[in-house]
């Protein structure tokens, strides 16, 4: 069994005008498409990790030989990251769910704070990386990860140790170079036009 690339669950435009077509094609089609393939030789020389989930591997990166572990974390946090980001967006906000709402304001005060403090993780990422919406036990917190880091993976790896991330924004440049070059920050507003509250609201009740 190996990984694969999960279909896009809307088409290819149906994030337009916020994320563009020609963007989610390259960056579904090819760069997720590149961290599968990375994730699935690095899976193939390690033969004890077959049968483990991505989520499985990233969360216990200890556990992967050190020859392929810089594999794993890149490219299986590469696969787990984009898989959850299609996910996370959509055509359709849904609706938040009323316990999602009120940790929002127990958290951060009201809705604009939280998505300043989102759009605020997500620029002063230097580099490439990701901005997140975590939840530990419910209580929810921002933070930011370099290349493909997750928070799930342990802090010596770049993570936060458990944090369960139920929104994460990719501020690579494939993510929004064609269409917004260099403007990272009008990228990030937009985002949240594409949010699927509804998904949110179900990453964040599993982690009650
Ligand atoms: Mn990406």
């Amino acid at each position: 069994m190996s990984f694969e690339v999960p279909d896009l669950p809307y088409s290819y435009s149906a994030l337009e005008p916020y994320v563009d077509e020609e963007t989610m094609r390259f960056h579904h089609d090819k760069h997720h498409t590149a961290y599968v393939n990375m994730l699935n030789g690095a899976v193939e020389a390690a033969k004890k990790l077959g049968g483990k989930s991505v989520e499985e591997l990233i969360t216990d990166l200890d556990s992967v030989p050190e020859a392929q572990r810089g594999a794993v974390r890149n490219h299986g946090g590469g696969h787990f990251n984009h898989s959850m980001f299609w996910e996370i967006m959509g055509p359709a906000s849904g609706e938040m769910s009323s316990e999602l709402n009120t940790a929002l304001l127990e958290a951060f005060g009201n809705l604009d704070d939280f998505k300043a403090e989102f759009h605020n993780a997500g620029m002063t990422r230097f580099g490439s990386g990701w901005a997140w919406l975590c939840s530990t036990k419910g209580k929810l917190s921002v933070c930011s990860t370099a290349n493909q880091d997750n928070p799930l993976m342990a802090s010596k790896y770049g993570g936060y140790d458990g944090k369960t991330p139920i929104l994460g924004c990719d501020v690579w440049e494939h993510a929004y170079y064609l269409n917004y070059q260099n403007l990272r920050g009008d990228y990030i507003t937009a985002f949240f036009n594409v949010v699927n509250w509804a998904e949110v609201s179900k990453r964040y009740s599993e982690t009650l």
